[in-house]
């Protein structure tokens, strides 16, 4: 019996390969943002999880600068009950 010879999923070499973006990575450094407004929920909650949790530096493609200063806002943004800790 043969098998049909057009596959979908790449295979080999080449898969998996993430696109590379030219310039800057850090949408805080693009956007010349300094600091990160904790009042500013639709951003800070687009770098978290449904379940609150931060995204890493990876994923979210911050630079160290301002994963930490999203880091500082994020936690000023829970306490202040606008976002929340878990769930
Ligand atoms: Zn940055």
């Amino acid at each position: 019996m043969l098998r049909p010879r057009s596959r979908t999923k790449p295979r080999g070499k080449g898969r998996g390969k993430k696109k590379q973006r030219p310039g800057n990575k850090c949408r805080f450094c693009r956007a010349k943002i300094r600091l990160v407004d904790y009042k500013d929920i639709a951003t800070l909650s687009k770098l978290t999880t449904p379940q609150g949790k931060m995204f890493s530096r990876k994923r979210a493609g911050n630079c160290a600068y301002h994963q930490r200063v999203f880091k500082g806002a994020i936690k000023r943004a829970r306490f202040l009950g606008l976002l929340p800790y878990v769930g």
